[in-house]
């Protein structure tokens, strides 16, 4: 015989029959069934909804197995919600109707199997003993709830409790109450309490383990308050208390490898303990300061954008195209692969071509830190590596000065004067260079003050040199060599007008359209007052023009001025240097021979007098020992054609010969003058004179074979310089003319020779 109640639907608890439970009631239909309860005999029928969020369940939605259950208590809450006391009866199963304002069911109760009670007995005890298991380690079942379960009789109700009590999934509990075989009731308990009691065991493993870690950190922290809190009541936290909090704050904040780390936190210790006016305190001080200041994790974010970067570079400087190109290469190959290795740059070339300020221009156009550190006459490697700290006033070496000075861990870094190193006692700077360079060995720089580890390998190396030959071959082989031999007339032009003009007009504050510059005045600024491969003195000229015209803008006003080639000299003075010709007029004994110099090619002016003597050679002007030998080696060509050269067999037992060199002050060396020295000797013995506008450099061999030589581009773009119109080289040195500029090839004559007949042919005319 079924039954009629209304429904009240559980959201999130499920009821069991003897469970006594607050529910609070707010949905309009679960009012409405309270209020009908309340008007007849206080009872409705308690079920479950499938879904535990639904808002508005429809019939389907709710189980069909729930409780009976008599309402014991209710008090409305000013917001309208109910709050009721439910004591559940028995099992129920329900069909439900949807009324509209409320849910009704009619319903049956439901009768229990009872179990066999031996194996009801088994079963009810081993519920217990894991429901008093599951109970301590979950810590959230009172006691008395446990025993409560305990003393109950019934093993059906024990089941029931037990489920009740337990933090299980909602279906699951709803699956107990379904369960009316008491046995199949009892087991699926005992299921589920082993199975929480696992997960309960595993989650407190977890957590000891966690925890002990956190505890040791935890513990050390505290203690350390308690101590600061024990010694400030005590009115005992001196300044090295303070000190030491201070530098391990500094620690922290530095974000320092463990290594170091490990380190840095041994030296405060023993800062720590060290006795008052110890003289090690202050060496340890600076020690922490090195190590808390450098930048282990600060980085400076690459731009990424190839075309951005190559616009500024090209904006920056002209030419340069292979230095460029690299940079480019590398922001390509960074956003293709997560850590390329940044390639060092070695730029070769004469001052003033632009070698510092282009790697100046790749930190700006990267967006990095730019630091600069010159090498010239280092000659100790602790300079680069650092002194050990037992010595006094001990430092990091320039590397890792230089990288605290840039404050990131992936700065530009310019090695200035590279060929410059030197070797001595105190060890070879350049093993230690090798090792900053080095991509195999660079992650983890060693410097002997720091004496842990730096991270070199994010650093972008520029490295410069005037020449290649004084570059330890081992460091040569790991760089990236970019010669940049200086620029022609027409590039200083350019370059003077569309880069260095509009940089002064920015530092000098005066308007480009203020000055007005003729090109032929430029022209005459680079060939009489310059006389250089690259652009510094250039653009020094140009300064110092800028700032007379700031000057004479203050004093006397003026709209625009124009600085022509003939206002030169109020501004620049005389010329210095004189275009066109080596000399004034052709003269006798008097050769103008191209070098190669550190900075860049130079002409040169060879002389030979020939005097009445006992035939010494005598040689002066600061000449090395391959330039002596050559100056012999032409000597005994010219003795072996004295016939054809019309010169008297025995001059070299009448005559001294004198060739000088100018410029003592300056050490040449260098086989290139064996032609230029010949042809002055042959000049100063036939007293035929030499045309001025000639230039030549060959090495000669006691034969008269004219040997190649180095450096031609150089020597070219310096005949070019001073306005010489012929150029005599080796015939063997023809393809390195590849590497010279058209136009100069057009505006010069060149001869290329085997022979130093040939040079006598082409300077002093026909030898008779
Ligand atoms: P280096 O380091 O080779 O001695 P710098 O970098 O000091 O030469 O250059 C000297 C000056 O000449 C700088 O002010 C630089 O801007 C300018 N300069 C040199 N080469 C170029 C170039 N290719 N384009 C633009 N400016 C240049």
């Amino acid at each position: 015989m079924s039954e009629r109640l209304p429904v009240i639907p559980l959201k999130n608890v499920v009821m069991f029959p003897g469970l006594v439970l607050p529910l609070l009631i707010g949905r309009p239909k679960s009012v409405k069934a309270l209020e009908l309860a309340m008007e007849s005999d206080k009872k409705v029928v308690l079920l479950a909804q499938k879904d535990e969020n639904a808002d508005e369940p429809s019939a389907e939605q709710l189980y069909d197995v729930g409780v009976v259950a008599e309402i014991v208590q209710i008090f409305k809450a000013p917001d309208g919600t109910i709050r009721m006391v439910v004591e559940a009866k028995e099992r129920v199963r329900a069909k439900v109707h949807d009324k509209g304002e409320y849910f009704e069911a009619d319903f049956e109760a439901l009768t229990e199997q009872e179990a066999d009670p031996t194996r009801a007995e088994a079963l009810v005890k081993s519920v217990l003993m894991r429901f008093e298991e599951y109970a301590r380690l979950s810590g959230r079942i009172p006691l008395e709830v446990v025993a409560g379960v305990s003393g109950l009789k019934e093993p059906g109700k024990v089941a029931d409790m037990v489920a009740a009590n337990m933090s299980i999934a909602h279906h699951e509990k709803q699956k107990v109450l379904e369960a009316t075989d008491v046995a199949t009731r009892l087991e699926l308990v005992l299921q589920y309490l082993l199975r929480e009691i696992e997960v309960l065991r595993l989650s407190q493993e977890i957590e000891n383990t966690v925890r002990e870690r956190m505890e040791k950190n935890q513990r050390e922290y505290i203690l350390r308050e308690q101590l600061k809190a024990i010694q400030e009541e005590l009115g005992e936290r001196d300044e090295r208390t303070i000190e030491v909090e201070q530098y391990r704050k500094k620690i922290e904040e530095a974000q320092l490898p463990e290594e170091a780390r490990k380190k840095a936190l041994e030296e405060l210790d023993r800062l720590q303990r060290m006795p008052p006016y110890s003289p090690e305190l202050g060496v340890i001080r600076t020690y922490l300061d090195w190590l808390v200041s450098l930048p282990w994790a600060k980085r400076t974010e690459d731009e990424m954008d190839i075309e951005q970067v190559r616009t500024k570079l090209d904006r920056s400087h002209y030419g340069l195209k292979e230095a460029k190109e690299r940079i480019v290469e590398f922001i390509a190959m960074k956003r293709l692969s997560s850590n390329p290795k940044a390639p060092i740059l070695c730029l070769v070339g004469p001052p003033g071509v632009g070698k510092t300020s282009l790697a100046k221009a790749i930190a700006t156009a990267l967006n990095r830190k730019l630091v600069r550190v010159s090498l010239g006459g280092v000659r100790d490697e602790a300079e680069i590596r650092g002194h050990r700290r037992t010595y006094v006033g001990a430092l990091p070496g320039r590397i890792i000065q230089g990288m605290r000075q840039a404050g990131t861990r992936n700065p530009v870094f310019v090695l200035d004067e590279i060929d410059k190193l030197g070797v001595d006692f105190r060890g070879d700077p350049s093993a230690a260079l090798l090792e900053a360079l080095d991509p195999e060995q660079n992650y983890a720089f060693q410097d002997h003050y720091l004496e842990v580890a730096f991270d070199l390998s994010e650093v972008f190396f520029v490295t410069t040199a005037n020449t290649i030959y004084t570059i330890p071959p081992a460091l040569l082989d790991r760089m990236e060599v970019i010669r940049v031999p200086g620029y022609t007339e027409d590039e200083k032009l350019h370059i003077a007008k569309q880069f260095i003009l509009p940089k002064l007009y920015e530092q000098t504050g005066l308007a480009s359209q203020e000055v007005k510059w003729n090109d032929k005045a430029v022209v005459r600024i680079i060939r009489e007052y310059t006389r250089e491969a690259g652009v510094r003195n250039l653009e020094r000229s140009l300064m110092s023009i800028l700032r007379k015209l700031a000057v004479e803008k203050l004093e006397k006003g003026f709209d625009r001025v124009s600085i022509t080639a003939r206002s030169l000299e109020k501004y620049l003075g005389v010329p210095k240097f004189r275009y066109g010709k080596a000399l004034e007029q052709p003269e006798v004994g008097v050769v103008a021979g191209l070098a190669w110099t550190e900075f860049g090619g130079e002409v040169m002016l060879v002389e030979c007098q020939v005097l009445q003597g006992r035939g010494q050679l005598l040689l002066t002007g600061s000449l090395g020992d391959v330039l002596k030998e050559s100056a012999m080696a032409a000597l005994t060509y010219v003795r072996s054609r004295a016939q054809e050269l019309g010169i008297p067999a025995d001059f070299h037992k009448k005559y001294d010969i004198h060739v000088h060199v100018p410029e003592g002050a300056i050490p040449k060396d260098g086989p290139s003058a064996g032609i230029t020295i010949a042809t002055a000797i042959i000049s100063a013995l036939t007293k035929k004179k030499v045309p001025n506008d000639v230039a030549m450099t060959g090495e000669i061999t006691i034969r008269g074979k004219v040997l190649p030589i180095g450096g031609v581009k150089e020597k070219v773009l310096a005949a070019h310089r001073v306005g010489i119109q012929r150029v005599i080289l080796p015939k063997d040195n023809k393809p390195n003319m590849e590497e010279v500029p058209d136009e100069i090839k057009k505006s010069l004559k060149f001869y290329f020779v085997d022979s130093m007949d040939q040079v006598v042919d082409i300077v002093l005319g026909k030898t008779p």
